[in-house]
């Protein structure tokens, strides 16, 4: 199939219903298990080598109207959270056999235990991540956390992991998110042959699918990519920020591209993509894991480390795509995007004077209308081009 094609095949299928897709992958596997996963990081290992399917929940897109979970929630709080729970409420999460959810903020810890409450047929996981990385007990903390949800998924599969199942997991991971820092580098260094909506596609159909599959789609699409030479336009290049958990609409991120921008790298779905390097497959997989959570994950709004300041990782990542601007886009209401976004302001008044300035812009996952977006990107776009 060509590239065109294969992204178009999954475009579709998001914009459809990427929860049916899942749940027709249950349908035609009876016996199997489907654990969701919400933002932003699950140990997938530790569901697939039980044998069973990790799938993220990510939100219901903009299709979905909210009309219960309203009740259960106050106001002033992110989309995902709602129409997460929403899904639940309207029976669209019904093939999920278990979910799990992570310490990253309060309404996350709030929404695990409102799906306990009101979803008690479904294995509920809470995984509480180390808020010290410096401590000598952080690692064995962490190990422990794993080992005990590993034996969650144990009871749930009926089987026992064994260290060969965990490290042909970890492998197998290994391979897709090598395979997605490849993506993400030929966008980076050929924008013009890779657009952001596009490997967003082919990113997040990897959330839908078993990781085999994955591995495959992506290997056809870096293979297709060879064959696309396009000449680069005249666009602002930038890196964005700020969309690590709850997702921006697709239209959202294809009408930022068309104002005018490269993006050459971003935090979606950055929990599928969390760490810089292979896990170490040899020793203790359980903690191997851990260590890599702790040492080898990106930096991102919701990991607590006091080693580095998150505004360096900033910074850093500036100076290695040699963008010359900077997008925050940060979901409406999300609180770690938004301390985040004050932690920055310093690292962006220095690039600001070196001439790399920055745009933040607020999304929501039921936005429909994207003209006010566009017209902001497409002002920020002209006054660099035309300066
Ligand atoms: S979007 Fe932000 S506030 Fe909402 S669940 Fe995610 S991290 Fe928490």
């Amino acid at each position: 199939m060509s590239i065109d094609g294969l992204i178009a095949q999954y475009k579709e299928i998001l914009e459809d219903s990427p929860l049916n897709y899942a749940a027709q992958w249950k349908a035609n596997h009876p016996g199997s298990k489907v654990i969701g996963c919400y933002p932003i990081f699950t140990p997938v290992e530790l569901i697939h080598a039980a044998g069973m399917l990790p799938v993220g929940i990510i939100g219901g897109g903009n299709r979905l109207e909210i009309a219960h979970a309203d009740s259960r929630f106050q106001s002033f709080i992110c989309s995902i959270v709602k129409s997460t729970l929403e899904l639940g409420l309207t029976g669209k999460l019904h093939f999920l056999d278990g979910i799990v959810f992570h310490s990253i903020c309060d309404p996350a810890r709030n929404l695990a235990s409102v799906f306990k409450r009101n979803f008690p047929q479904m294995m509920v996981e809470y995984i509480h991540f180390p808020q010290n990385m410096t401590s000598r007990f952080t690692e064995d903390y962490l190990t422990a956390e794993y080992e005990r949800l590993k034996g969650a998924y144990e009871r749930l599969a009926g089987k026992t992991l064994t260290d060969d199942d965990l490290q042909r997991s970890i492998r197998l991971y290994n391979e897709q998110r090598r395979l997605l820092r490849e993506l993400y580098r030929v966008r980076r260094e050929t924008p013009q042959n890779l657009s952001t909506a596009e490997s967003y596609v082919l990113t997040r159909v990897g959330t839908l699918i078993p990781v085999e599959e994955h591995i495959e789609v992506l290997k056809e699409a870096l293979a297709g990519l060879r064959d696309r030479d396009e000449k680069p336009k005249d666009r602002v290049k930038v890196i964005l920020e700020g969309s690590f958990c709850e997702q921006p609409p697709l239209e959202l991120i294809e009408g930022l591209e068309a104002a005018g921008c490269y993006i050459l790298d971003d935090d979606f779905l950055i929990g599928w993509r969390w760490f810089v390097e292979d896990i170490p497959v040899e020793g203790d997989p359980i903690r191997n894991l851990a260590r890599a959570y702790i040492d080898q994950s990106v930096y991102s709004g919701v990991k607590h480390d006091s080693r580095e300041p998150k505004a360096k990782h900033l910074i850093d990542k500036v100076r290695e795509t040699g963008a010359s601007a900077v997008v925050i886009l940060a979901a409406k209401f999300c609180e770690p995007a938004l301390f985040d976004y004050a932690l920055y302001r310093r690292a962006l008044e220095k690039l600001e004077k070196e001439g790399i300035p920055h745009l933040s812009l607020e999304f929501e996952e039921k936005m429909w209308i994207f003209d006010k977006a566009r017209t902001e990107v497409e002002t920020f776009v002209e006054s660099m081009l035309f300066d």
